[in-house]
């Protein structure tokens, strides 16, 4: 990695974890900036923001919902969770779980937008309906979307189910949630492996 890029990814991680552009700084315990390969990176996941786990531990997807991710990855698809970059629409914690507002969205999105930039992969997976509405600025819901080859900004987004639905929905009968995220992640893995 080059000085300069070394040293745009310390810049950003630094005002991440001293921003207070919006309200959700007040109660957040830590940023949640994202983690992953910072360079040659091919995938990066985008979920809404962390959970109570996240605030706790600063880090993305380490929870329930993130274990269940891991497994979905690495059972489903053989897609080894080190090797994707794991980040979240605003990188402090919601109260309550509850979704990030447009404007807390809105007040994040240049450490989202920066962060894809310098990692410039070939794919943008979202997690369930709020960072898939904001990338694309639709307000399609995710069961119409998911498992579809998207565009955002000339990279290929897409549109999974975020684990903690499929936490919430445990049926795995043919067509539920957790079968179509089961066939999505197979389609990830064959575009992964086609573009390599
Ligand atoms: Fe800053 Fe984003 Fe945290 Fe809001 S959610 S305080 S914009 S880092």
């Amino acid at each position: 990695m080059s000085t300069d890029i070394k040293r745009a990814w310390g810049e950003l991680k630094r005002r991440v974890s001293e921003c207070q552009k919006c309200g959700l700084c007040k109660k957040r315990h830590n940023t949640v900036f994202g983690e992953g390969p910072e360079i040659n990176c091919r995938v990066v996941i985008v979920g809404e923001g962390p959970g109570a786990d996240e605030d706790t531990l600063g880090r993305p997807f380490v929870g329930k919902a993130g274990q269940l991710l891991t497994g979905i990855l690495e059972n489903g698809g053989r897609i080894p969770r080190k090797s994707l970059y794991i980040t979240n629409i605003v990188k402090c914690r919601p109260p309550e779980n509850r979704n990030p507002t447009r404007e807390e969205a809105a007040a994040c999105d240049e450490f989202l937008e920066a962060q894809l930039l310098l990692l410039h992969p070939d794919i943008v997976v979202t997690l369930g309906n709020v960072p898939t509405q904001w990338l694309l600025k639709t307000t399609q819901g995710i069961t119409s979307l998911r498992g579809q080859w998207l565009d955002w900004r000339g990279i290929k987004l897409f549109p999974m189910f975020h684990p903690s639905y499929l936490l919430r929905n445990d049926s795995r009968s043919k067509g539920s949630p957790k079968d179509l995220t089961w066939q999505d992640v197979k389609l990830l893995k064959s575009k992964i492996d086609e573009l390599n």
